[in-house]
């Protein structure tokens, strides 16, 4: 079995489809655990910055979490986990800290959207890579991912190789960047979210990489699983293609999370 727990909803203003709807997918897919995990507020810009395309309002959140709770109730043969994807942001550590430990939360997904200020997986901001050498590039992002593991902050890593989600690639090998990230996340004992969502991009596979996942296994780091489903018809996707992934990683179970505490389930 593999959980879906990386969905959004209209709030976060880049989402179609009513919650209800991605339950409904799900059911008609056979998955029994899934779980919400829409974008929290922009904790760390002032208001004035904020740009509602981008993820929910603070006054939106209570609403999301009302409205988990009633789903849960009115859909009963679902198990409906209440998450959040939280972006990572140097600096603004605490004020994370303190919106996450006072929601009833089963997991937060950390994220790292941005490097500085760049917001490198927005489509509207492709024409920056041009500026960077890949290499480099590639070094900024996962040291600021291993920050992120290294925070505390979070259960899951979400989409660990985002970097990849336009095709840009370094040329040279960076299987010790991997190992390095590896080593990292396993002393952070966070787990790995397996994201289906870069076959829908031009990188045209499964975050993490196989190469990535193989090392993650080797080190021990557990995983999960998510579709970043931005609309109903995502629920789910490419599920076969990242049961095969798991299987070539030499993976035999995924994490489930309740309340923020761990548990184990056979893929
Ligand atoms: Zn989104
Ligand atoms: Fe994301
Ligand atoms: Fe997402
Ligand atoms: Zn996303």
């Amino acid at each position: 079995m593999l959980v879906d727990y990386h969905w959004h909803t209209t709030r976060c203003g880049h989402a179609s489809g009513t919650m209800q709807e991605y339950l409904n997918v799900a059911r008609a897919k056979g998955l029994t655990e899934v779980g919400f995990a829409d974008h929290i507020p922009m904790y760390w810009l002032k208001s004035n910055k904020i740009d509602p395309e981008l993820a929910m309002s603070t006054t939106e959140l209570p609403e999301y979490l009302a409205e988990v709770e009633l789903l849960r109730r009115t859909n009963l043969d679902i198990n409906i986990k209440l998450g959040l994807e939280v972006d990572f942001i140097p600096g603004h550590e605490a004020t994370a800290k303190k919106i996450l430990t006072a929601l009833p939360l089963d997991y937060v997904l950390g994220s790292v959207h941005y490097l500085n200020d760049w917001g490198f997986d927005n489509p509207h901001l492709i024409h920056h890579y041009q500026e960077w050498d890949l290499l480099e590039l590639y070094h900024c992002y996962f040291e600021q991912i291993r920050a992120a593991a290294s925070s505390g902050l979070f259960d899951i890593i979400a989409h660990p190789d985002l970097i990849k989600k336009f095709g840009y690639r370094p040329q040279k090998e960076i299987t010790e960047i991997y190992r390095q990230t590896a080593r990292v996340f396993a002393d952070s004992e966070v787990c790995v979210e397996i994201n289906t969502a870069g076959l829908r991009v031009p990188a045209q596979e499964i975050y993490p990489s196989l190469a990535f996942l193989k090392l993650l296994h080797r080190y021990k780091v557990p995983v999960t699983t998510g579709s970043d489903a931005h609309k109903p018809e995502h629920v789910g996707q490419g599920f076969k293609e990242a049961l095969q992934l798991l299987e070539l990683a030499g993976y035999r179970e995924i994490t489930i999370f309740n309340k923020r505490q761990k548990s184990y389930c056979k893929i």
